[in-house]
């Protein structure tokens, strides 16, 4: 029988994936004294180390998803593919959060902007869609040079074009075999930043301060917590992060991806439905962190103080720092924690890949220059991207 809200400490929570969010928040679940189940069909992944229990099964196994919501009280994905029939399904028996439906427009980049800008009102780069090749002949050509996307499955800047002339569309749209895809014009941006919203199922909404993303490689590099940017653009993605997630009656965490342009103003980019890998300076440098914060939205728990109360420089450790050549050796750690105001954090992945993320750092100072002096020397010593 489905058990209402709140949800106290001592129950019983389920996610939906076993990567290094679910790791993160089972740790958090445990500092709370939850407890928690993965479903997973990987073996030994991240978040099982950490867990209760480890149901290791697909996201669709009808078995699988019958352990879980009978073992489970709330269950919420720490992946934005899940997929939302699953969530459904787990809704019969459990309170899921985030619902379904929300999670499906993250998955669809041409529903998730058409929602931002006419449900959610919130600006977003201009675009059409492109789901056929007969759609090209109808683009406005104002929106080149533009970025062909694949409306689906896109992460980590995968699945992206960018294109100058109708025929380079075309070629584009031939050369990511014809799926659906999106077309958005090239914004020049000034900042990348991002907004980790979310929502209790009281409706009650809180933001954390906004974090400011570089990217290499097309993977998260860097994030700085607090943006540098004025505190009227900070205000305003916090406003939109709210009236998003409003506009979609979402509980859970969300974290909503914004571009800053050179005249300051801010437009949304893209979503995830669930804590995001920009979000994790907020463990060591905020009064609550998104983990904790998404354990409150589930259980229906007052939502935590985002509070920051330390400058913050985070920096993605990626599996390419245990290479040296083709030496697969481990990194300088002695070297790293020496530093002061560093916290470690890795994901207990066995193995090391090049761009697999294995791991952050979080380095915190008295200020923000601190913060960024002590991420330079970090990444000297590992050879990371240079952080500014
Ligand atoms: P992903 O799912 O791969 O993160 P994004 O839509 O966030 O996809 O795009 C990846 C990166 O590409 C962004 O972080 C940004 O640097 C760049 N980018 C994406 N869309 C635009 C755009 N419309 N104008 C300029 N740059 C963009
Ligand atoms: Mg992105």
């Amino acid at each position: 029988m489905k058990k209402t809200l709140p949800l106290n400490p001592g129950s019983d929570l389920g996610m939906m994936g076993g990567g290094q969010l679910g790791r993160m928040f089972a740790v958090e679940a445990a500092y709370m004294g939850y407890h928690v189940t993965v479903l997973e069909p990987g073996k030994n992944p991240p978040a099982a180390e950490v867990s209760l229990h480890h149901i290791e099964k697909g996201y669709t196994d009808a078995e699988g998803l019958q352990m879980l919501a009978s073992r489970c009280a709330a269950v919420s994905t720490e992946f934005e593919n899940v997929p939302a029939q699953a969530l459904d399904t787990l809704a019969k028996d459990c309170f899921v959060a985030p619902p379904g439906r929300a999670v499906g427009f993250a998955q669809d980049r041409n529903a998730e902007k058409a929602f931002i800008e006419y449900e959610a009102k919130v600006p977003v780069a201009p675009n059409c869609a492109i789901l056929h090749a007969e759609d090209i002949d109808k683009v406005d050509v104002s929106l080149l040079p533009g970025i062909l996307k694949t409306a689906r499955l896109g992460y980590d800047g995968k699945g992206q074009v960018t294109v100058t002339t109708i025929e380079e569309l075309k070629e584009a749209f031939e050369s990511l075999n014809r799926v659906e895809c999106i077309l958005e014009k090239r914004l020049k941006l000034h900042r990348e930043v991002s907004v980790i919203v979310a929502r209790g199922a009281n409706g009650q909404t809180a933001t954390f301060p906004v974090c400011e993303n570089r990217h290499s490689r097309g993977i998260l590099a860097q994030t700085v917590m607090p943006a540098r940017v004025p505190e009227q653009t900070a205000t305003q993605a916090r406003a939109y992060a709210t009236q998003i997630i409003n506009a979609l009656q979402y509980v859970g965490v969300l974290c909503i991806e914004f571009f800053v342009l050179e005249d300051g103003s801010v437009v949304a980019n893209e979503m995830a439905p669930r804590p995001h890998n920009s979000g994790h300076a907020t463990i060591d440098a905020c009064w609550s962190n998104q983990f904790e914060q998404q354990l409150r939205c589930m259980t229906g728990q007052p939502l935590a103080d985002t509070t920051q109360h330390s400058p913050a420089v985070m920096l993605n450790l990626l599996g390419d720092i245990w290479f040296d050549g083709e030496t697969y050796r481990d990194p300088d750690w002695q070297s790293v924690l020496a530093v002061p105001g560093v916290k470690l954090h890795l994901y207990g992945k066995a193995q090391a890949r090049r761009a697999r993320k294995m791991g952050h750092i979080t380095c915190l100072g008295k200020t923000l220059e601190e913060a960024l002096k002590r991420a330079k020397t970090v990444a000297e010593i590992l050879n990371l991207p240079e952080p500014n």
